[in-house]
Order: structure tokens, then C-alpha cells, then sequence
């Protein structure tokens, strides 16, 4: 019997998603028994504004055995406690949605937030931030990695801000350390084998031809060969998400970087500021039903903190992602395989989770159909599960102007309506195993938004009121403690900047 494993793989695309790809499949499938090729255009270039991220990006540089030290100097990374949320249900209104837990783990599985419920139903204060070790540390703009098991006292978890393209660069050390190839050059075509409909090859500008027996596209928007050549359709979400623009500018430092991302609600969409050591990021998503470009790129230009280190740019989209995102032997990475506004950082994520996917799935040259329909079927959870809850945060404001009535006004998939009747009731939305946001997540987002559930748990009904205040008291101190004892962020930094 021939042999079935892959012998070569055809990396389309030097972003991130390439560069991630390209990496994580050198160190783990590795590069003596399967040649590893990449192909990325320097003159198209990269999206390259991905700069906010979500704790298991800590899982992957793990996972490549990097450093986490020289990560954040080669890459210019700050770390981030969560997204502060500002005007966004309303004017004048500000929540902050924290990674890691609320409070503590308590008895009878009965999450958190139930008791904490039922102690604001009793009187309590209702500010759940002051249960959020992140929120807190946050507020005061203090970080520091705190031990795995984190002892009697809550953990700090994080996630980090870094450029983007300095993490593809550093990744792209690591994968030709570890034996990929990297080729330069324009690719005008994509030949497919006649009988199976297999890609075989791409073409370059110059004539030459890559071929191989496993694609990888990760050739951004334009969706090179899943898109354009086998011809997978987008299924477009506008009519759900409907910022379609982003304008994105750097601008100087004004002061310490803050260990979050803020987001604030604008006019006909929302800014980001993702402060990195160096300098900020800072862009404007927007509908451009509700605001033209020029408009929304003066409006940014008149709202950042410092000087504009850069002509502002423009980038187009469309919310979705493709039917599949796994034909023949053609996986699709990153953008080429969707696309879901920054709004919670997702999209670094998403390429991670495809990776991993990959690397659990790891097909044959028979690309069993099997396979592939389960990534498929998996994968297209994992967005559905995101769109539902980036569309719960336009569907629950208050905003009073066009773009934000339009929201309020949307239909929503009958996956989130069907959570937001579950959260009313008593404020679970039971996510699925594919959920990348979990029920403290969405508690976050929902309560911070106004939204109140009518009750709780039964069982958080278990404890006396005595008991109940005592233990919430102690979960306070705790959190108070953690907190004092953590050093400025700016400090933090530092000390990582100068360790050898
Ligand atoms: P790209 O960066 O577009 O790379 C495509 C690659 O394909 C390039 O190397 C290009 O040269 C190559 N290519 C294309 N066509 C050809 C060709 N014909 N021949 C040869 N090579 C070709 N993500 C987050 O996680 N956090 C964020 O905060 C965040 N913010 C974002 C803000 C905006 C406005 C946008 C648009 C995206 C944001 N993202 C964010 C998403 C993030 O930028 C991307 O997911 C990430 O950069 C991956 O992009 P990519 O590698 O798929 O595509």
C-alpha cells in the first residue's frame, strides 16, 4: 500500500495566520519528513493591524516552547487584564469585561454570579467589578504573573497587546530556524488537478510553480484558494454586523501603557486603543451606511492620545466567514476563512483555533470526507458562537443616534435569541463546548449592558445570608490583597526589558 501521509504542505500567505501556521506545524508535524513551504508577496503586503488578544494566545507560545520574556521584547507587547467598554451602552457609561473568573469557585456548581445575585437582590453593592481581580487590577493599572495554582489568592489571567507584524517576523524566525521555506513572489494562478479538483500548484508572476500535496490558504480577504479558485461561498453577516470599514492609525505614547484595550462607542461604530510599549494603536470600526471614510478618519485623527505616527489607513470588509472552511485538500486560515470585527480580539484566536485543529485532525492524502466535515462542522461553531456574542453587544444599548437604533433594531440569530431568553431568566446562556466566551463572559458583556436577569440559580439559595456575606467578604479581601501586592504595569514591563 502506497504510503498516505502528506509529504508536502503549501503555506499561501506570510500574515499572521501564514506565519502562525507555518510555525506551530514546524515545531509539532516538523520538517524532515514533510517539506513546509510558504509563499508570501512583500509588494501586497499584510493586514497587519491585529494587535489585542485573548488568554489562550498563551497556550499557543507555550505550545512553540517561546519564551515568554522574549516575546514580549521581540514584539513590543504590553499585557492586557480585559477591555474597558466605554460609552458604549450609553453616554457617560463605562463596564469593564475582565478575562478569567468572577469571584471564586463556591459550592454546589452554582457559578459566582448567582450568589453575588442574590447578595445585590438582599442589598449588596451592585458594581460586580469589585469580584474581578482583572477589573481591579486594571482600575489601578497593576500586573504581574501570578503563580498557576494562585494559592489563597485569586489569579491575575492576561492576555497581551503586541504589533502584529513584529509577531509575524518573530515567527517567521522560528519556523525557517526550524527548517520551512520561505519563498517571495506574486502568485496570478492556481492550477487544480482535472480529475479531482485537488489543487496541485500555484503559479508565480515570474513562472515559477509551487506545488504540493496540502494547501494552506492563509492569503488574507482576497481568500486566494478557497475563495477564488475552489469557489467556496462567503456567507455574509452584515446584516447582523454591519460595520463594514475600519480606519487605523498609530500615535505616540502619552503616558504608561494601560494593561487593557479601551473600546469606546462612537457615532456610527467604535474606536479602539491598544497602547503597546512603543506606541498606540488606535482605529475606528464603522458602518459606512452611517459615516463616509473621510468623516471617520478625521473624527479618529481629532480623538487619539498623541500624534499620529502614520498616514491613516483604510480597510474594507464584510462580516462572515466561508461555508467551509476545509475543500479537498485546501484549508483556509485567518482572514481567508472569515472575518469578525476586532471587538473582542477574536480573530488571532480563531486562527489558533484552526492550527490546533489541524494539528488534531492532521489529515491523509485521502483527506477523508469524515475529516473534514467534522473541522468544518466544529469550526463553524466556533464563529456562529463569537458572531452571536459580538451582535449581543450592538443589540443591548441605549444609544440614541441612527447607527445604534439600526442595532438595537436587528434581528437576531435565533442561537442568541435564544440565549438572551435563557440569560433573562437567570442569567446562564449555557455555552457549548465551541464557545470560546463562557458564562462569565457573557454575564460581563450582558450585565454591563443593563441587562438584568429576573433571577438566579435556585441553589446559590443554599447558603445562609450570613454565610453568604461572610464568604463574599473574604472573596473581596482576597481580591484586595492580590491587587496591593501586584507592581505598576510600567514597572512590570521594565523589569521584562531588562532581564537578560
Ligand atoms: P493578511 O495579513 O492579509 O496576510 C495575507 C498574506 O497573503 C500576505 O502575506 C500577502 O502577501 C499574501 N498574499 C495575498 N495574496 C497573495 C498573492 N497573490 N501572492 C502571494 N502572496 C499573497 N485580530 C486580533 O486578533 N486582534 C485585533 O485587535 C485585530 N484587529 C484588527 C483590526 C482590523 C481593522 C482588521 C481588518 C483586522 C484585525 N484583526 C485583529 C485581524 C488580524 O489582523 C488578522 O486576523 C491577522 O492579521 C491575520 O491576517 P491574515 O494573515 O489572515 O491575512
Amino acid at each position: 500500500m502506497n504510503d498516505p501521509r502528506i509529504r508536502s504542505i503549501v503555506i499561501v500567505g506570510g500574515g499572521t495566520a501564514g506565519w502562525m501556521t507555518a510555525a506551530a506545524l514546524a515545531k509539532v508535524v516538523g520538517t524532515e519528513n514533510v517539506s513546509i513551504t510558504l509563499v508570501e508577496s512583500e509588494e501586497i503586503g499584510t493586514v497587519g493591524v491585529g494587535e489585542a488578544t485573548i488568554p489562550p494566545i498563551l497556550l499557543f507560545n507555550k505550545m512553540l516552547g517561546i519564551d515568554e520574556d522574549t516575546f514580549v521584547r521581540e514584539t513590543n507587547a504590553t499585557f492586557k487584564l480585559g477591555i474597558d467598554f466605554v460609552d458604549w451602552r450609553r453616554p457617560g457609561h463605562r463596564y469593564f469585561h475582565p478575562f478569567g473568573l468572577l469571584g471564586a469557585d463556591l459550592p454546589d456548581r452554582v457559578g459566582f454570579v448567582h450568589f453575588w445575585l442574590r447578595w445585590v437582590q438582599e442589598g449588596g453593592n451592585p458594581d460586580f467589578s469589585r469580584f474581578s481581580a482583572e477589573t481591579e487590577a486594571a482600575r489601578v493599572g497593576r500586573f504581574a504573573r501570578t503563580p498557576p495554582t494562585g494559592g489563597a489568592l485569586p489569579n491575575i489571567n492576561y492576555a497581551y497587546q503586541f504589533d502584529a507584524s513584529l509577531y509575524a517576523a518573530f515567527l517567521r524566525r522560528f519556523a525557517e530556524a526550524r527548517g520551512v521555506e520561505r519563498i517571495e513572489g506574486r502568485i496570478v494562478a492556481v492550477r487544480r488537478d482535472a480529475e479531482t479538483g485537488f489543487i496541485a500548484a500555484v503559479t508565480l508572476q515570474d513562472g515559477r510553480s509551487v506545488a504540493g500535496e496540502f494547501f494552506v490558504d492563509c492569503s488574507g480577504f482576497r481568500s486566494l484558494l478557497l475563495g477564488d479558485s475552489l469557489e467556496v461561498p462567503f456567507e455574509d453577516w452584515s446584516r447582523w454586523l454591519p460595520c463594514d470599514r475600519a480606519v487605523a492609525v498609530p500615535c505616540a505614547r502619552t503616558n504608561d501603557p494601560t494593561p487593557f484595550t479601551t473600546v469606546t462607542g462612537r457615532e456610527a461604530g467604535w474606536q479602539w486603543r491598544i497602547p503597546l510599549q512603543h506606541r498606540t494603536g488606535n482605529g475606528y470600526v464603522f458602518a459606512s451606511a452611517f459615516i463616509g471614510e473621510e468623516e471617520a478618519t478625521e473624527k479618529l485623527l481629532s480623538r487619539l492620545d498623541g500624534a499620529a505616527q502614520a498616514e491613516p489607513r483604510v480597510l474594507r470588509f464584510k462580516a462572515g466567514r466561508r461555508r467551509v472552511c476545509f475543500e479537498k485538500n485546501c484549508l483556509a486560515v485567518g482572514l481567508a476563512a472569515g472575518f469578525l470585527e476586532p471587538l473582542e480580539s477574536t480573530s488571532i484566536h480563531l486562527i489558533q483555533i484552526a492550527v490546533n485543529k489541524l494539528l488534531d485532525m492532521f489529515p491523509n492524502r485521502d483527506f477523508h470526507p469524515a475529516i473534514l466535515s467534522r473541522f468544518n462542522d466544529e469550526t463553524n461553531q466556533v464563529y456562529d458562537s463569537i458572531r452571536d456574542f459580538l451582535i449581543a453587544h450592538y443589540k443591548l444599548t441605549e444609544r440614541d443616534q441612527p447607527f445604534w437604533r439600526h442595532c438595537q433594531d436587528i434581528e437576531p440569530p435565533d442561537s442568541l435569541a435564544t440565549k438572551l431568553d435563557l440569560f433573562r431568566g437567570r442569567a446562564q446562556v449555557f455555552p457549548s463546548g465551541f464557545d470560546t466566551f463562557h458564562e462569565t463572559n457573557w454575564f460581563a458583556i450582558l450585565y454591563g449592558q443593563g441587562f438584568e436577569p429576573e433571577s438566579y440559580h435556585p441553589l446559590a439559595d443554599n447558603m445562609s445570608s450570613d454565610e453568604l456575606r461572610v464568604t463574599l467578604a473574604q472573596i473581596r479581601a482576597a481580591i484586595q490583597k492580590r491587587v496591593d501586592g501586584l507592581p505598576p504595569h510600567q514597572a512590570f514591563l521594565e523589569a521584562v526589558a531588562s532581564r537578560p
